[in-house]
């Protein structure tokens, strides 16, 4: 069941898994992200609030500056920014020459960055810029502007609360990789649980034949409902399957029946005409010689296809018993000897003359099998090279005596890729297509045949040298139904 092999992307679970996955990471981001936002924003409130209630003595110092026509001297000024600065925010003031009036230098830091910062236009706060220095982390604005231009800049060294944001981040992280687990591992185990019917269904699918069509149910118990509706859809398209299967055996069935007889008929008169055709030309002769063979061919089709069906439906019942394989062969092989143009040679063992090798077979259901390989021996070898069948007496693995019947041809052989299925309902081999016409149900049928007979078959081909097929079957034994003492079995 099943199209090949999906990619791992292709499973359910891992679909899953990436999916949480993928909308936990983005959630975190997301959260992340509007957390360090909003605390940005609070950060920048807490710092425009404190800066202007400790700025506000100074807005008003450097307003009268500005207001006043004398000269001021500017040290008060400095000594207020000075008072100001301590122990909170840092203030200056930038004249609007350029000069710049700072209380206290930051201690061992470069104070560049601060004063690099863009005041902005308008005469109120200027935007709120953060810098750097070293690990210090600094919010700097221009405060205020003067009616003369003078500046008052502030900048808050806000590197606690920055770090108290960077931990909360961290912490964050650590409990959300921790969730995320705990999540994985949840959904892992629920999603195994789901799964497991929709296994379990396909399990139970993979095992239906065509034989167990008809009587296999998929039941799944306790499984959920979307999978219970599944399973159900899936019995009744088995029913439907089951249904049209019948069907067509029977079709078959019939059809072969209702054939058979008059080709029988259609033969017999062709035989008969060709017999009496003393008057006739030779090519009309030669045309009824090929009329019968394919009557001949047809009907073979049709036996086959009704062995099929009889196999299908359970009716193809062989009684194999006791017989003399040789007797058969010998048969077998004048019969084929009457329709073949090549020689066929038959070798059958020594002191079969004294006693007859037994099997355990079916005669007529024998002779289709050996005919058959003989027939495709013959159509698969190109050249006159004879067909060799050959009756050995052999032992199995386990001792038990049996005989084997090989026929051997050399002829085209059968290509590694096709012989392991060679066997198989329709199938031909590749080089077989084009050299002659066939079912591809020759050699499925010759199989059932002879493991209803309780043997097995073999094949070795090599390409362009020849192929053997070989049968195995076993000899009557004490104890089988027919077998009398001596059956032919090989001395131990
Ligand atoms: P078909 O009607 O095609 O002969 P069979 O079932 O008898 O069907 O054989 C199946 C395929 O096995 C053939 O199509 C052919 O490819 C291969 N085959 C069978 N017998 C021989 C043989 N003696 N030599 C080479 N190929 C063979």
């Amino acid at each position: 069941m099943g199209t090949g092999r999906s990619s791992r992307f292709g499973s359910l679970l891992v679909q899953l898994h990436l999916a949480v996955l993928g909308t936990a990471a983005l959630g975190f981001a997301a959260a992340a992200g509007a957390t360090i936002q909003l605390n940005r924003q609070a950060l920048v409130r807490d710092h425009l609030h404190r800066a202007t209630s400790a700025a506000e003595p100074l807005v008003a110092r450097l307003d009268a500056v500005a207001a006043s026509p004398q000269p001021v001297d500017l040290s008060a000024l400095s000594r207020a920014i000075d008072r100001q600065s301590r122990g909170g925010p840092l203030f200056w003031i930038r004249r609007p020459d350029g000069r710049r009036l700072l209380s206290r230098p930051l201690q061992g830091i470069d104070q560049a960055p601060l004063f690099s910062v863009p005041g902005g236009s308008g005469d109120g706060p200027g935007p709120v810029t953060p810098r750097t220095i070293g690990n210090h982390r600094y919010l700097v604005h221009r405060h205020h502007r003067s009616t003369d231009g003078t500046d008052l800049w502030v900048a808050e060294d806000v590197n606690e609360p920055w770090r108290a944001l960077v931990r909360l981040l961290m912490d964050m992280l650590l409990i959300w990789l921790g969730c995320l687990a705990l999540t994985l591992l949840a959904l892992t185990l629920l999603t195994r649980r789901i799964i497991r019917p929709l296994r379990e269904l396909n399990r139970m699918a993979a095992a239906i034949t065509t034989d167990t069509l008809a009587t296999s149910r998929l039941a799944l118990a306790g499984a959920p409902r979307e999978v219970q509706d599944l399973a159900e859809a899936y019995n009744s398209l088995l029913d439907r399957l089951a249904h049209t299967w019948d069907h067509q055996r029977s079709f078959v069935s019939a059809v072969s029946h209702e054939l058979r007889n008059p080709l029988t008929i259609i033969s017999g008169y062709l035989r008969r005409l060709q017999r009496r055709g003393g008057s006739l030309q030779p090519e009309q002769l030669r045309a009824l010689a090929t009329a019968e063979a394919e009557t001949h061919r047809i009907t073979r089709l049709l036996n086959d296809l009704l062995d099929l069906s009889r196999s299908e439906s359970g009716r193809l019942e062989l009684l194999p018993g006791p017989v003399a394989v040789d007797e058969i062969l010998l048969m077998a092989c004048d019969l084929a000897r009457s329709q073949l143009a090549r020689r066929l040679e038959l070798r059958l063992p020594q002191d079969s003359t004294e006693q007859p090798v037994m099997a355990i077979a079916e005669a007529d259901r024998l002779q289709q099998v050996v005919l058959n390989l003989i027939e495709n021996a013959d159509k698969y070898t190109p050249d006159n090279a004879p067909i060799e069948v050959e009756l050995v007496r052999e032992r199995d693995a386990d001792g038990r005596p049996g005989v084997a019947i090989s026929v051997s041809d050399r002829g085209i052989g059968i290509p590694p890729d096709d012989l392991p299925r060679i066997f198989e309902r329709f199938h031909r081999a590749a080089n077989a297509l084009d050299r002659a016409r066939g079912s591809g149900l020759g050699l499925s049928i010759v199989n059932l045949l002879v493991e209803a007979m309780g043997g097995r078959i073999e094949v070795e081909s090599e390409l362009g040298q020849g192929s053997c097929f070989r049968l195995h079957l076993r000899a009557p034994e004490a104890g089988d139904p027919g077998a009398g003492p001596g059956d032919g079995l090989p001395p131990q």
